[in-house]
């Protein structure tokens, strides 16, 4: 029995802030964006946490993603939704990446990747704040964390997709109990119908960072990072970038932690993977402006990151910029290799946006961005199961004579 599931805990939200202006807005009801159209940042008495929870309680509790429950934002335990958030493993892949490189593998989670922690957290608030009907758009994770949890509490969900999203994706939202359509556009154009209808009050807009809670779930990544490294953190981290918002999460939760007192001032180089079909904020990074615009034609075997225009772009860039880090694009080619490469040198299956953090570090590597001694955190954000593999289509025919030298 997991108590983390069971326990009433104090909770410490005080208001959501714009993360623009800084403007103020009440906890404990609906909002999307902020009035200047920015994600909203759930805010917390951080001293009034560290003096009901020390770091060691926290660390003595179960590892899933509940036992953090000070520093989330789910008031009633009875409206916490669950499938078995567990911590996922750092895998080691000695010999496609190096003796310090280490694969936080959140294919682990449920319905195979970590969009899981964003939608339990944000489903989980839309039940609390009484939500019955959800709308979003999705290149594919989002839909089946989404459609999962919300049939689980019993929210309708309508979830649109491109229409290349990948088969599995769009069979295992339907199979999950969402309505799910296929749009001939991008996820940026999903999103204008999501938008649309949420104009018209059919539903309630669940788009990335446009309902302020997925970052908080997104945000356990970091605080996972920082238990499972002794409260201390790596010295970069290779992330996949669509919306961004598992790296703005875990930024915010370093930032946390630290006027927690439980880590240092220390921060990881955060590296902002895309793919260089679909790289929006490696132009505006490389630009040095805030705002990225628009990737226009946007193409990757990497469907995960394929997100033209991204609403919290500029803290992305700013996360990134203020880590010393770096917004780095790789190819298919590059990506599909390095896929390849893991699962035949260390047996680890990567999904291709994995691929691309690889890729990108051993880019790194070789301009001499980061150092072969140093300890990096590449994020495989969903199990390489639900995408193509290269064909194996070797038969033998049992009844014919075996050539077994030949096997
Ligand atoms: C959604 C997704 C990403 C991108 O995550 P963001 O936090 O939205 O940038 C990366 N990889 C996979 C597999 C995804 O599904």
């Amino acid at each position: 029995m997991n108590t983390n599931l069971t326990t009433d805990r104090p909770t410490f939200v005080t208001h959501l802030e714009c993360s623009m202006t800084g403007e103020r807005y009440a906890a404990d009801t609906l909002h999307n964006l902020s009035r200047v159209g920015r994600p909203l940042l759930v805010r917390y008495d951080l001293d009034a946490v560290k003096a009901a929870v020390s770091r060691d309680a926290m660390a003595a509790r179960e590892t899933d993603l509940w036992r953090w429950r000070e520093l989330l934002p789910v008031r009633h335990t009875r409206d916490i939704v669950s499938l078995g958030e567990i911590e996922t493993p750092l895998v080691p892949i000695p010999r496609s990446g190096g003796a310090n490189v280490l694969v936080k593998d959140e294919g682990r989670l449920p319905t195979g990747s970590f969009k899981a922690r964003g939608l339990v957290m944000a489903v989980a608030m839309a039940k609390e704040l009484g939500v019955t009907r959800i709308a979003m758009p999705t290149n594919g994770n989002a839909g089946a964390a989404l459609a999962a949890y919300a049939t689980r509490v019993g929210i309708e969900t309508i979830v649109f997709c491109p229409d290349d999203t990948p088969e599995i994706n769009v069979r295992e939202i339907a199979v999950q109990g969402a309505a799910v359509w296929r749009v001939n556009g991008l996820i940026d154009d999903c999103g204008a119908i999501v938008a649309k209808g949420a104009a018209e009050g059919r539903w309630f807009d669940f788009s990335t960072l446009k309902e302020p809670y997925r970052i908080e779930g997104k945000k356990t990544m970091g605080l996972e990072l920082a238990a499972q490294f002794g409260w201390s953190l790596p010295d970069a981290i290779f992330y996949p970038t669509g919306g961004g918002t598992g790296l703005i999460g875990m930024w915010k939760a370093f930032d946390e932690l630290e006027k927690l007192g439980w880590i240092g001032p220390e921060r990881p180089r955060m590296y902002a993977v895309q793919a260089s079909g679909c790289a929006p904020i490696v132009r505006a990074f490389e630009a040095g402006v805030e705002h990225a615009e628009r990737w226009e034609d946007a193409a990757t075997v990497a469907a995960g990151i394929r997100v033209p225009r991204a609403v919290g772009d500029f803290l992305i860039l700013r996360a990134v910029r203020e880590s010393g880090g770096k917004a780095l694009g790789v190819g298919d080619p590059a990506i599909l290799k390095a896929v390849e490469e893991c699962a035949k040198k260390d047996g680890l299956l990567l999904c291709p946006e994995g691929g691309a953090t690889l890729a990108a570090y051993k880019q790194a590597l070789r301009d001499g961005e980061v150092d072969e001694d140093e300890r990096v955190v590449l994020f495989n954000c969903a199990t390489g199961l639900k995408y193509p593999m290269p064909a194996a289509d070797k038969t033998l025919d049992r009844h014919a004579p075996i050539d077994f030298d030949a096997l």
